[in-house]
């Protein structure tokens, strides 16, 4: 009953380092490229194991060389794959250009991971039964996400859902919601369809409608959480920041992580904070992710 389980995407990221994009019909020669392994679902599980906790993920890749270096990936940092459906469909990728400026554009092509279905949720839901803590983004689809939550709501298991990217959710479901993780623009279009304009009259629709924890992520500002009635800021630590990808989802990782350990919310957060801060200082999604020692021994 300690464990965490992640319900989401597996992306091959293919980084492609130039000067400049090419304009349309241009071809130009780039400065290096990289294959790393992302996908917000991968990065999530893949933080928490590398931090050490007890993790096991379900996801969808296809028979190929990219499923299988993703798979190896995480298994290396100690999450167990054994419900990630192998399906006849191409693994997920995004091709990802950063520019010198550190400018990025990115196409993600879902493959694999479009069809993680319920059905295919209804097949690992002992997984579910057993999680003590369910870890959802939103890159697969909506139904799923939608079920899964509902599943876990049904079991007990507690629900950390990363919306993004972001679209409406059903009314009902915010009451299964635990914790809520949306970046300022994530909470916007969470609540695009409603006439609500400031920031913290949406944080309060949404603490109204069952949503128990709200961390709004602020990049370098750090986190502020919400709950009803109260709320708090966490700064975070002045770094470097080299690349910022996967910081989200290295501090949802984090987060779960502490959690799971039966820790207080302010030493979640503050640990979630320093482990994404370490992320930025590095490149790449999982390749930039810390080891437990690393956070502990961070200074700040
Ligand atoms: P997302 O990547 O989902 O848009 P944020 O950019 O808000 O989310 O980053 C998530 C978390 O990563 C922040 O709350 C913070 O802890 C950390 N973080 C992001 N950018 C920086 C930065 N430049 N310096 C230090 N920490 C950062």
């Amino acid at each position: 009953m300690d464990n965490i389980l992640v319900v989401g995407s597996m992306n091959m990221d293919l980084v492609v380092n130039t000067n400049r994009v090419p304009d349309k019909g241009e071809t130009i020669i780039g400065k290096s490229f990289e294959q790393v392994p992302g996908g917000k679902g991968a990065n999530q599980a893949a933080a928490v194991g590398k931090l050490g906790g007890r993790v096991s993920f379900v996801s969808a890749c296809g028979k190929d060389s990219f499923g299988d270096d993703l798979l190896s990936s995480l298994q290396d940092k100690g999450v167990d794959t054994s419900s990630v459906f192998t399906l006849d469909d191409n693994t997920g990728i995004a091709a990802i250009t950063v520019e010198e400026d550190g400018d990025n554009r990115i196409i993600v092509v879902q493959g694999a991971n479009a069809s993680l279905s319920p059905e295919m949720i209804d097949q690992v839901e002992g997984k579910i039964k057993e999680a003590a803590y369910l870890l959802l983004q939103m890159e697969i689809p909506l139904a799923t996400v939608i079920h899964t939550i509902e599943l876990a709501d049904f079991y007990q298991t507690r629900v950390i859902l990363d919306p993004a990217p972001a679209q409406g959710l059903p009314r009902e479901i915010y009451s299964k919601i635990d914790y809520l993780l949306p970046n300022s623009g994530e909470l916007a279009l969470l609540l695009e369809e409603y006439d609500l304009r400031d920031e913290e009259d949406k944080i309060e629709q949404l603490l109204d409608w069952g949503v128990k924890n709200i961390l709004i992520t602020k990049g370098s500002e750090g986190v502020t959480l919400y709950h009803k009635g109260s709320q708090q800021v966490y700064p975070t630590l002045k770094v470097k920041a080299v690349d910022t990808t996967a910081a989200g989802d290295t501090f949802a990782g984090a987060l779960a992580f502490g959690l799971q350990k039966g820790w207080d919310i302010d030493r979640c957060i503050s640990f979630g904070n320093r482990a994404a801060a370490i992320s930025v200082t590095r490149p790449g999604a999982q390749s930039s992710i810390p080891s437990f020692a690393e956070v502990e021994n961070m200074k700040g």
